[in-house]
């Protein structure tokens, strides 16, 4: 089993798992044209996604998924909620999912939970392989103790560090953006996403990785430092997704 990222932060988000020959696509919030060419970088083409997973109505994370889905006629997984939001949905190629429900996608089990979002019917999600599970956590203004349950004992976790408190503060956002992105179904903060990870068991943990950094209130440096401290230590496994580079493949073995 194995990740990657196309892109991650607010100008478009999109993250590839792979698992024996399923290649399944979380979110799409960049251009078709950037997702060729991105899907190449990794050595993928986009016949090669079996099915794409959605977690909110969100411009950053569904604004390529029409037209990939109807290009290449993918499937698209998502919460009624979500679909009902979203007024360009693809609806022909729509799976409703329960948030509540896992469900299968080929060789990967998807394990969706709700997430506290400014957004109708948000969720995030674990997916597996039967061997190793890897964890994903964007979009959410704070943590409830389910969503820390869910998170607890993974092989790899793919997780929010959007804004630096100070920064966000005396940043250049206006005052009623700043309020929505503290807020408590806003985005995650260093400092919430720190306190996540020092909750929950990490022992198991081959991988993390620091998603959706704000490029305006944040700096991957302040990022890792959090994590790290929130580790004890500071893993060569503790990485950032960045908005242009995305990551490249992160094998879990
Ligand atoms: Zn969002
Ligand atoms: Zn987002």
């Amino acid at each position: 089993m194995r990740f990657a990222y196309l892109g991650s932060g607010s100008r478009g988000n999109a993250a590839v798992i792979n698992a024996g020959e399923s290649y399944v696509l979380l979110d799409c919030g960049l251009p078709l044209v950037e997702v060729d060419v991105r899907l190449q970088r990794l050595g993928l083409k986009a016949e090669a996604l079996s099915a794409i997973v959605v977690t909110h109505e969100h411009g950053d994370h569904i604004g390529g998924v029409a037209r990939l889905a109807r290009r290449n006629q993918i499937p698209v997984w998502l919460t009624a909620g979500t679909l009902a939001a979203w007024k360009a949905a693809p609806s022909e190629w729509a799976r409703t999912i329960s948030p509540h429900r896992p469900f299968e996608l080929g060789a990967l089990r998807v394990e969706p939970y709700p997430v506290p979002h400014d957004a109708r019917e948000p969720c995030q999600y674990v997916f597996g392989d039967g061997r190793y599970r890897v964890g994903v956590l964007t979009d959410a203004g704070s943590v409830t103790p389910h969503m820390r349950e869910v998170l607890s004992g993974l092989d790899a976790l793919l997780l929010e560090f959007n804004h630096d408190q100070q920064m966000l503060l005396n940043g250049p956002y206006p005052r009623t953006l700043k309020t929505r992105v503290a807020g408590p179904k806003g985005h995650l903060s260093n400092a919430q996403a720190a306190e996540l990870l020092a909750a929950i068991d990490c022992t198991r943990l081959q991988h993390l990785v620091l998603t959706h950094l704000s490029e305006t209130n944040n700096t991957p440096e302040q990022a890792l430092a959090a994590a790290s401290a929130a580790l004890g230590h500071a893993p060569d496994w503790l990485v950032c997704a960045h908005q242009d580079d995305g990551l490249d493949w992160r094998e879990l073995n």
